[in-house]
């Protein structure tokens, strides 16, 4: 019977597919013990499974390598280390001789120790470890139970159902096998979110029931815009879902006729569309879709999924390469990284946290680690000669934070002049006003910035107290909430009082209504997914901003988001 699962859309888009539920087997359910003339052929089938798994690992290393890069497949080393390993296989070979048990036990008792020996170990390294120790271990269980696990390249046209992407699984999602994917937890601003939407793959986060209600080969529509979930849908169901498709496919390709028109209001005020990257190789769909520039780089990604943090060269030539794809006009801002949170590093030795968004993240990790924030910086300004490269700083929350970056920057750049290394020296600095503290001190702090950009995703979630991750109290995270439009306004005075640009780099700046209230309230810059930047253009395109500027001064009388969201959607779409 045909079933529908209401849940937040995560990335928009339509897909239409057999699901396939990402569940491990229960090694409890798998358990048994083994006669012992059985014992040799049964040490052979886990050998199988390991070469079959050590195959599946490196086909997908290898795919990786050609379609993302190699520092990237460079995740896969370290599974396949794992199977390699001496150890393991003799000790799970050791245990299947002695307690005469299956392959699958084995390995679980295997893996508990490691796990126990891992878990005494208080630094992420090891916890981060862990998780990828889980992931190879997934696979071999999977392929010792005849589940024909072999990552994502398998699910051709499948919608993946899972609990949770691990960090592996997202980045080794090809879009070109996967329609869409449902997962039971998560949210729009997540780590998988940010990569469905770069990817544009549809993706709906909608609760644990996903994974009782949703069995593999079960037909499934996902409606990333709604958030539903659909769930063996009637033959009527799935031709209208398939009109509505086609309908968006069509609406895409109309609206890239407006790919080199600028985004203007009708009364002439001008707005720059950039995009949010993550990966350098994201900077062809930023072209595809007309951007700007580049307003977000989020350098951490650099970082994630290795066994090293990356060498000064590699910054550098990640950075010279977006800028000599974005030409010498297009800017581009470099947000040095904003790990903490939940941004996974591998290769950093931070203690995990009681409230790690409360936590050592972006500017107070790099003031601390100057290591780290140096070479950076060295990287930035080198590669800053190669096109139109600005700097940011994430996570503000204090003056000192910013007078001691610039310091820091100073030193850098003196250093550079000694060593007689080519960089720039003029780049223009900007800060993100993501806390509440940031934004009311924006008046103090636009005397050392050049630019302001607004981190909505997380000035939300620390001015409402609002989890940006948990899809529990998501109806509390509200972009239109009276306090975040204050905060915002108050931004965007103050910058321009002082004579600097506001722009917004959040999830909010993607939706065509709150984009033109931000209009309204002055800004001059909107940096979003690339797929996102054609609509948001569109609606732009077609305002009057003297009309939002006075819009935006009447929604500041509302007390409740829904009726600032609801004034605004009336007066921009109602005519
Ligand atoms: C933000 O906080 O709005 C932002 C753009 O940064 P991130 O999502 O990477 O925290
Ligand atoms: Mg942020």
């Amino acid at each position: 019977m045909m079933k529908k699962i209401k849940g937040i859309g995560i990335s928009s888009g339509i897909a239409i597919g057999k699901a396939f539920v990402l569940e491990f087997p229960s090694l409890q359910e798998t358990e048994y013990t083994i006669d012992k003339p059985a014992i040799e052929k049964e040490i052979e089938r886990f050998n199988d499974a390991i070469n079959m798994t050590e195959s599946q690992i490196e086909e997908l290393q290898q795919t990786f390598e050609k379609e993302v890069g190699p520092k990237y497949a460079d995740i896969f080393s370290f599974h396949l280390a794992i199977l390699k390993d001496k150890w393991f296989k003799n000790e799970v070979e050791r245990i299947i001789r002695e307690e005469r048990i299956n392959s699958e036990s084995a390995v679980k008792k295997v893996i508990h120790h490691i796990g126990k020996i891992f878990k005494k170990e208080e630094k992420d390294f090891f916890q981060d470890r862990r998780r990828d120790i889980i992931d190879v271990i997934e696979r071999i269980i999977h392929n010792l139970s005849g589940y024909s696990y072999t990552g994502m390249k398998l699910f051709s046209d499948e919608i993946i159902v899972t609990r949770d992407l691990s960090p592996s699984q997202t980045v080794s999602i090809d879009k070109n096998y996967i329609r869409g994917f449902v997962t039971a937890i998560g949210s729009e601003t997540s780590h998988a979110a940010i990569i469905a939407k770069a990817l544009e793959i549809p993706a709906v986060v909608a609760g644990e029931k996903v994974i009782t209600e949703i069995k593999t080969g079960d037909t499934v529509i996902i409606d990333g815009q709604e958030g539903e979930v659909i769930i063996k849908p009637s033959e009527k169901i799935i031709t209208e879902y398939k009109k509505k498709q086609e309908q968006l496919s069509i609406r895409k390709k109309q609206l890239l006729f407006l790919k080199d028109k600028p985004c203007e209001t009708i009364d002439g005020r001008r707005i720059y569309l950039h995009a949010n990257i993550e990966l350098p190789e994201e900077v062809e769909t930023a072209r595809k879709y007309g951007a700007d520039g580049i307003g977000l780089y989020r350098t951490e990604y650099l970082y994630l999924n290795r066994k090293d943090i990356p060498t000064e060269d590699e910054h550098f030539l990640a950075y010279k390469k977006v800028a000599e794809k974005m030409g010498s006009e297009k800017p581009v801002i470099i947000r040095t990284i904003d790990i903490g949170g939940d941004k996974f590093v591998s290769a950093l030795s931070v203690r995990k946290e009681l409230n790690p968004f409360l936590g050592w993240r972006g500017i107070r990790f790099s003031l601390e680690r100057k290591d780290i924030f140096e070479t950076q910086l060295r990287a930035i300004l080198r590669a800053a000669i190669y096109g139109n490269l600005k700097v940011m700083f994430p996570m503000v929350s204090t003056m000192e934070e910013v007078k001691m970056s610039h310091r820091i920057l100073q030193k850098v750049k003196d250093d550079l002049k000694k060593e007689k290394k080519k960089f720039r020296e003029d780049i223009e600095v900007g800060i993100m006003v993501e806390t509440p503290s940031a934004a009311l001190i924006t008046d103090k702090l636009a005397e050392e910035s050049d630019f302001f950009s607004i981190g909505s995703n997380d000035l939300i979630q620390y001015t409402l107290a609002v989890d940006r991750s948990n899809e529990k109290i998501s109806h509390l995270y509200q972009p239109c909430h009276p306090a975040v439009i204050k905060l915002i306004r108050h931004t965007i005075e103050n910058g321009k009082k002082r004579g600097i640009w506001t722009g917004l780099c959040g999830e909010m700046a993607s939706i065509p209504e709150i984009a033109c209230l931000l209009v309204g309230m002055g800004i001059d810059e909107l940096s979003m997914a690339p797929s996102a930047i054609p609509a948001v253009k569109e609606k732009i395109r077609s305002i009057k901003y003297s009309n939002m500027e006075k819009i935006s001064q009447e929604v500041l009388l509302f007390e409740t988001h829904e009726k600032v969201y609801k004034y605004l959607a009336d007066r921009i779409n109602g005519g």
